[in-house]
């Protein structure tokens, strides 16, 4: 999905005005992490009702939407660059006939907010992450001309008041989505702006995410991931009324006909409780992945980014884990040169990935976010020092990440079929542990779970046989 329109797609546009008469399309751009993802198909099912269809063709969308992500560096210029073609498109389209609606959504609206109004006229709407339920009324209201603003953290929930998506809009969304369970973070990270542009700490209830799992299921979507900043602290109102916790959650959401796999992510150490690792001994749909950033393997930098743990407690957590689930693997983000970290500092980041073994990472070099109070510590790291330290960092983990990958040759386990393969006769699909994974097998089996002979592994994916094209599907 590319803002840039192809040279077609100018002389096209005139004839589209022609074409759709009156259907309206909403194309929207998901920046960052995986909620920003959810949240883009719940606008769009929130603006379903209102005529629009979404469309994956800027060049045909009467509204365009960019979701945007507030957590690395110059996230706001790189809002600021697509907004600048957004302008030509809108006035590319307004000597077609054409009206272009302009909003900016996500953590950048949240932080920035008038202030991309002001820097970019063609903008009409700025709505922060909280508020995507009002999407309908606030793009009536921006139908006056005046840019409008909203960026409040309101006291109803928003997914409150997002009806759950109907099956035949579902159908799109494939075979493994994800549904957003708990919001916002209380934990302030001293380099972390989430605790700012998403608010404080909130889990839906029990009842919705059920339902919405329901209807994902009815649609066909077999492996749930449930998101959250800190989604193993959620903790709703069960349907018994009782406060239940994640375990408990996981629990009844595999007895929903059709759901075979259950992930979540992004976990928290300090929130690892005792029966959530339990439920991964017990809970054969709860896949044997989990996702656990510990950011750094120094206690001195893990206490200056406020973690609230040290080293030693991750390693005896995922011993722990390790015992309730000996396949488990795991996965981590890491910054690298937070302020004050010294080559001592990084060189125990490094000792722990070794004591730990990752199956894969997301590695980032620190970046001031301008409001947190990291970005106000002494002793920043220079960037030839973060950069350097960020090669050396990325060559283990890529090298653990091979490990991990070639250790599957020759195993079996089953891999949940999603979409058809890249040459034809192939299908592909995920290995519980999150590895892609290609086969060559009928188009019939997407959708199910079956046995898998792995052969061999490619630098970004797994190969295999089939080894029971017509078993039953399980997980
Ligand atoms: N809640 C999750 C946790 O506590 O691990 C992480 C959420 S954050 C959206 C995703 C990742 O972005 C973090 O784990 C961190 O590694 C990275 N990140 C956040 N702020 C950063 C910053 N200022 N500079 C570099 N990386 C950052
Ligand atoms: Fe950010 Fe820390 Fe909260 Fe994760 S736990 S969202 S890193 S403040």
């Amino acid at each position: 999905m590319s803002l840039d329109l192809d040279p077609d797609a100018r002389k096209d546009m005139a004839d589209a005005a022609a074409r759709d008469g009156g259907a309206r399309k909403v194309f929207i751009k998901s920046f960052g992490c995986q909620m920003n993802v959810y949240d883009a198909a719940r606008m769009a099912d929130v603006l379903a009702p209102e005529g629009f269809d979404e469309t994956t063709r800027v060049e045909d969308a009467d509204l365009v939407i960019l979701n945007t992500c507030h957590i690395r560096e110059r996230a706001a210029e790189k809002v600021f660059s697509e907004l600048g073609k957004l302008r030509e498109l809108k006035q590319e389209r307004a000597a077609a006939g054409r009206d272009t609606r302009i909003a900016v959504a996500g953590c950048v609206a949240q932080a920035e907010g008038a202030e991309i109004l002001r820097r970019q006229k063609a903008v009409g709407l700025v709505v922060g992450p909280q508020n995507y339920h009002r999407l309908p009324d606030l793009l009536r209201r921006a139908e006056t001309g005046r840019g409008v603003v909203d960026t409040e953290f309101p006291v109803e929930d928003k997914f409150d008041h997002i009806a759950p998506a109907r099956p035949e809009r579902t159908r799109a969304r494939g075979i493994s989505a994800f549904l957003t369970i708990q919001e916002g973070c209380d934990k302030f990270c001293t380099f972390c702006v989430v605790p700012y542009t998403r608010g404080a700490e909130t889990s839906r209830p029990a009842a919705r995410i059920i339902r919405e799992a329901e209807i994902l299921a009815e649609a066909g979507v077999r492996e749930l991931t449930l998101l959250g900043q800190n989604v193993n602290a959620w903790a709703g109102v069960g349907e018994d009324g009782a406060v239940w916790s994640l375990a408990r959650l996981a629990r009844r959401l595999a007895q929903i006909p059709g759901v075979l796999r259950i992930r979540y992510t992004t976990s928290h150490p300090n929130d690892m409780g005792a029966d959530l690792i339990a439920a991964h001994r017990a809970d054969p749909a709860l896949m044997p992945f989990l996702h656990l950033p510990v950011q750094s393997g120094s206690d001195r930098i893990l206490a200056a980014m406020n973690r609230k743990h040290d080293a030693a407690a991750y390693v005896d957590l995922v011993a722990r884990i390790r015992a309730a689930r000996p396949d488990i693997a795991l996965s981590s983000d890491f910054i690298v040169g937070f302020p004050g970290e010294t080559e001592r500092d990084f060189e125990d980041t490094l000792d722990l990935i070794r004591t730990i073994g990752f199956a894969s990472a997301f590695s980032f070099k620190y970046s001031p976010r301008p409001g947190t109070p990291g970005a106000d510590m002494a002793d920043q790291v220079a960037e030839p020092i973060k950069a350097e330290r960020l090669a050396r960092l990325q060559v283990l983990l890529e090298a653990q990440r091979q490990d991990f990958n070639r250790a599957t040759i020759g195993r079996t386990f089953d891999v949940l079929f999603e979409k058809k393969g890249r040459h034809p006769g192939q299908i592909a699909g995920k290995s519980p542990w999150l590895q892609a994974v290609q086969v060559d097998g009928p188009e019939a089996l997407i959708g199910a779970a079956r046995l898998v002979e792995i052969t061999a592994v490619g630098p970004n994916s797994l190969f295999g046989r089939l080894l029971d094209p017509h078993g039953e599907a399980r997980a």
